[in-house]
């Protein structure tokens, strides 16, 4: 059978039983939408990170769009971002009228390098995003200073970070905001599209909930702007509170695979995952780095494991963003790394057995390349 970076089949058996039950809840329960699954999925959720709200929606890209507009952020301002990103964190701030500022990342964890933000600040500049990518956090102390000294929102893109900790505070939980994204491959995903913001701000709870419901605080009635039609399904409401009593059980079983990978590629010439001292990693991915990541990648298609790029093309680099107007070696450190990075198979399910044949096919393509 073909191993890939995730599959979600093996664990669907195991959590059969409670998956049908969550689904058969809901359509019992006489309420479709915005019913009592989604509601208790919000309260689970804040109560989990220790917040007031979370606003729940309908996918971790309107997340940060609905955020960033809670937020207040819109047409004419900038937002400073990276480029090594999902295209999403992106594609949001372009969909509210804002323009994204990148910044180059760190070539230790690939994050983004907060020593260059300040230079990147202008009159414009009306929020800070930190992309807390494949499962470990930015560096956050210098954004939150910045953040204070030039009056800036600060909203963190949790897409890839559910339940990392930086210096003992959750991901999402250190900034104006936090959106998180439960499409099904996150460290919390569900069967099809999810997302939700968090927030301890009263007013930003209040926009956001009105934003992802038209407009309306009551129906039928837009009051201040129109808004979105953005709002998560019961169903999957359903299962992620289900997932939720289960959450620590996959953050364990992925620091397991991660720790298995350490020991049986120490010795080879990849560059495996570094950890920034003070981060608890979750692992949404497991990235590492080789000069000859393309033949590697091919190679291994003969045992029928089929690896990612996460990512392949830097934001900046992409035709549709050719507008912003950046060159080709403007961010050099994310340029040089989306040419050697590639993630190994990686998810809570994976077996020990389809691990090892992982990591026995990877050592053979090493030793021959
Ligand atoms: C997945 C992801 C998103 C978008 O989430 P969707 O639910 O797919 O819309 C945004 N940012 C990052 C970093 C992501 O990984």
């Amino acid at each position: 059978m073909t191993t890939r970076v995730w599959d979600y089949l093996a664990e669907y058996e195991q959590e059969r039983d409670d998956i049908l039950d969550a689904v058969d809840t809901v359509f019992r329960s006489g309420l479709l939408v915005l019913g009592e699954s989604v509601r208790g999925f919000e309260r689970e959720y804040a109560d989990y990170h220790g917040v007031r709200h979370c606003v729940s929606c309908d996918n971790g890209t309107n997340a940060i769009v609905l955020a960033l507009r809670a937020l207040g952020v819109g047409p004419g301002d900038e937002v400073i971002t990276v480029s090594n990103t999902a295209a999403p964190t992106v594609i949001a701030i372009d969909q509210v009228g804002a323009t994204p500022v990148f910044v180059d990342i760190r070539p230790d964890d690939y994050l983004m390098d907060t020593s260059q933000v300040e230079a990147a600040i202008t009159s414009r500049t009306k929020c800070l995003l930190p992309v807390h990518l494949y499962g470990q956090c930015v560096n956050m102390a210098p954004l939150e200073a910045l953040a204070a000294k030039h009056d800036l929102a600060l909203l963190e893109d949790c897409a890839q970070s559910h339940g990392a900790r930086h210096h003992g505070r959750l991901a999402g939980t250190m900034g104006d905001a936090a959106a998180f994204s439960f499409y099904p491959t996150k460290v919390l995903g569900a069967y099809g599209d999810g997302g939700a913001t968090i927030t301890n701000d009263d007013q930003v709870e209040a926009n956001l909930r009105r934003l992802r419901y038209y407009g309306m605080e009551k129906q039928y009635y837009v009051t201040s702007t129109p808004g979105h039609n953005s709002r998560l399904d019961e169903v999957h409401a359903e299962i992620l509170r289900r997932k939720l009593t289960r959450f620590d059980s996959y953050l364990a079983a992925r620091r397991r695979v991660a720790d298995r990978y350490a020991e049986g590629l120490a010795d080879t010439s990849l560059v495996l995952p570094s950890i920034t001292p003070g981060n608890d990693h979750v692992y949404y991915l497991y990235v590492v780095r080789h000069p000859k990541r393309d033949e590697i990648i091919e190679r291994l298609e003969a045992y029928d494991i089929m690896l990612n790029v996460s990512y392949r093309w830097p934001v900046h680099t992409m035709s549709g963003f050719a507008h912003l107007g950046y060159e080709t070696g403007s961010l050099p450190v994310t340029e040089r790394l989306a040419d050697e990075i590639f993630s190994l198979p990686m998810y809570a399910s994976l077996s020990e057995d389809v691990q090892d044949k992982v990591i026995s096919a990877i050592r053979e393509v090493l030793a021959t390349i």
